[in-house]
């Protein structure tokens, strides 16, 4: 059943995570035989995750190190929900979206339970904004038919569209259970043979004389691994910077997740059971919501993006005062869904957040190279607020870059990586981006 595959899977992990302990701590260090692998990924984000599962599933020995517990709350990843949508303004996208939906529904196979629940998406913009326009082209959207029409979903009237907007709908979307989703691939990792640990913070990642690359903790362990791949989302600048002295732009921003009340006698339409879509709003800042899912009688609707902050000094109360994010939410779902959620007071849950900017806002995902490493070690990071629905897609990319030192993953769905090169700062720190 699917309870009895979760329960044997979940105490795999347990058993991975302490692998090698000796004192039932999962911090303890391994045997010195067990310091040699394969692979070393580090950071154990949802990109991580991924990467050391897609390492695994090809048989080879791999070492996940995540800096605090696992499944914290202090990165990228943690939360009730993330979307997925196939939506995008750039066209390298919608298939990486797509690839990515075979390998979400692969692991959840694999691991007897679902992470994604399947709902339409709903985008809102200006008509004519090219942006707009690209992303639904892109993504295959239909406008929704006008009132009146037959045809027209009764959710539709959740929302107010403004004078010059049009409304579009598009798949595959859906709602995917963040936290959950981390644990699935680390957990499905683990059972493959992975060695997950926690509590193990990288400091430098070296070549050894020969062919090693040698990675080192805060505590002075070493590991030795035949490639590496680095996933540390926020703290991305930071560690390329000791390790190589480079400059990787990938700057973390402070966000806000915010659940608001929805509006008595409408809390079964917003539903996904009641074919709610998730949504988002083009212009600047952009909106995004999911439907009722995880609190009953609350929503989630917030802002993109937000402050530059430091991984390493966050202020959590960031964007929770007059004039904060929450409140510039509240004047959107005022103009947008005043009929359906109610702002008054505030957002009744708030959980803050990073997103980790790149200046094009185009992911990360290349070799490190240089003389020292060429390509054995690999840099995924700068996912830029939508990296999590790419998870599988993106770590199946990484393992292959690491393991064959290019992905037949990517070439065979068409994705051209070079969108994703480091060199696309050089002498241009804003890579691609048109506007800034
Ligand atoms: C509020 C919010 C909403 C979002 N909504 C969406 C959405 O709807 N759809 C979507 O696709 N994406 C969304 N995103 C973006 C998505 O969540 C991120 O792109 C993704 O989670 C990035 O994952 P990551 O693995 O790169 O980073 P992280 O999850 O931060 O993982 C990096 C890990 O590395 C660890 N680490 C750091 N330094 C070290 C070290 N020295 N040694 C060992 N470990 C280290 C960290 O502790 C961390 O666990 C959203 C993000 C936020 C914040």
């Amino acid at each position: 059943s699917p309870s009895a595959s979760l329960s044997n899977l979940q105490s795999e992990l347990a058993q991975s995570t302490h692998a090698g302990a000796d004192t039932g701590t999962s911090t303890m260090a391994a045997p010195p035989a067990e310091r040699s692998f394969d692979v070393i990924v580090v950071g154990a984000g949802i990109i991580g995750s991924c990467a050391a599962h897609a390492v695994a599933s090809r048989g080879a020995s791999v070492l996940l190190l995540e800096r605090f517990d696992l499944l914290h709350q202090r990165g990228s990843s943690h939360g009730e929900s993330r979307t997925t949508r196939p939506t995008y303004t750039r066209p390298q996208y919608p298939p990486m979206v797509r690839l990515a939906h075979r390998l979400w529904h692969e692991a959840e196979r694999d691991a007897g339970y679902t992470v994604l629940t399947p709902t339409p998406h709903l985008d809102l913009g200006p008509r004519d904004a090219p942006a707009f326009v690209a992303a639904m082209a892109n993504g295959g959207a239909t406008e929704l038919a006008p009132a009146g029409d037959a045809s027209r979903p009764a959710w539709a009237e959740a929302f107010r569209v403004p004078e010059g907007w049009a409304a579009a709908t598009s798949g595959p979307a859906g709602v995917i259970k963040a936290t959950k989703a981390m644990a699935m691939f680390q957990t499905l990792a683990a059972k493959m043979g992975a060695v997950v640990r926690d509590r193990t913070e990288v400091v430098d990642v070296a070549r050894q004389e020969g062919n090693t690359i040698v990675v080192k903790t805060s505590t002075g362990e070493e590991f030795h691994g035949g490639k590496c791949i680095i996933t540390v989302g926020a703290w991305a600048s930071k560690l390329v910077k000791s390790i190589t002295g480079a400059d990787l732009p990938v700057q973390p921003v402070h966000t806000l997740v915010c659940y608001w009340r929805v509006k008595p006698g409408h809390e079964e339409e917003l539903t996904t059971e009641a074919g709610f879509p998730t949504f988002a709003t083009y212009g600047e800042p952009g909106f995004y919501g999911t439907p009722s899912m995880e609190y009953p009688g609350l929503i989630k609707v917030c802002r993109n993006g937000g402050p530059p902050c430091d991984p390493d000094g966050r202020d959590w109360a960031t964007g929770t005062g007059a004039g904060g994010i929450a409140e510039i939410v509240a004047r959107w779902i005022d103009e947008f869904m005043p009929g359906v959620v109610d702002t008054t007071g505030g957002p009744v849950l708030r959980q803050p957040c990073m997103c980790c900017m790149t200046p094009d806002e185009d992911f990360v995902i290349d070799f490190l190279g240089g003389e020292e490493f060429g390509k054995d070690v690999v840099v995924g990071a700068g996912f830029s607020g939508h990296g999590f629905k790419m998870g599988p897609a993106v770590g199946k990319i990484l393992a292959e870059l690491a393991l064959d030192g290019e992905s037949g993953t990517a070439a065979e769905a068409g994705l051209e990586l070079e969108h994703y090169l480091i060199g696309r700062f050089e002498g241009n720190p804003m890579g691609k981006a048109t506007s800034h």
